[in-house]
């Protein structure tokens, strides 16, 4: 368990870093919060720290609705099982991954977004681009690294170079 200034600092810039390792009870209002919860931050006198929704359920508070501090590990293995498959030889298509790992679309593009800085679709684009152009560098023909890369045509190789502002020559 880390300390509690810590824990409260932690809480103040909500990092998002911090999810999963501790919950925040605030005792006035008995809920607990991760970390990062957008909700306003109570009184620090009001707030009490746990290692986990087991033990602060264990003095009577309820997980926050808005954060669902008990979804944190779920969350985390789902978006770690997607980067898996994205990381594949066969990723599934993006609008298959989020079922693939047992969530709605919408609510898992926010996760995913939230662990990793970026949309599955982004995620995909620069596994894809980094990939081909190992394969450049290694002497492989263009046409060759497209393929390997998993770009069916070279056209949306063009269009994700595009997105990154890197012309194909480059
Ligand atoms: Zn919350």
């Amino acid at each position: 368990m880390i300390d509690n200034d810590t824990a409260w600092a932690a809480v103040m810039r909500r990092d998002r870093t911090y999810d999963g390792h501790f919950v925040t009870g605030v005792l006035t209002t008995g809920i607990y919060c991760r970390p990062s919860c957008a909700a306003r931050h109570p009184a620090r006198e009001n707030v009490r720290f746990f290692r986990d929704g087991t033990e602060a359920r264990a003095v009577g508070l309820r997980g926050c609705k808005r954060c669902l501090p008990d979804d944190v590990t779920r969350d985390q293995k789902a978006v770690a099982q997607a980067r898996a498959l994205l990381e594949g030889d066969d990723p599934p298509a993006l609008a298959e991954l989020a079922t693939a790992v047992g969530y709605a679309p919408q609510h898992f593009a926010r996760i995913f977004r939230r662990a990793e800085g970026m949309t599955p679709a982004c995620f995909l684009r620069s596994l894809r681009l980094a990939r081909a152009q190992a394969a450049m560098t290694g002497g492989a023909s263009v046409t060759d690294a497209l393929y390997d890369a998993g770009y069916a045509t070279s056209s949306r190789f063009y269009a994700d170079s595009a997105a990154i502002g890197m012309t194909p020559s480059a």
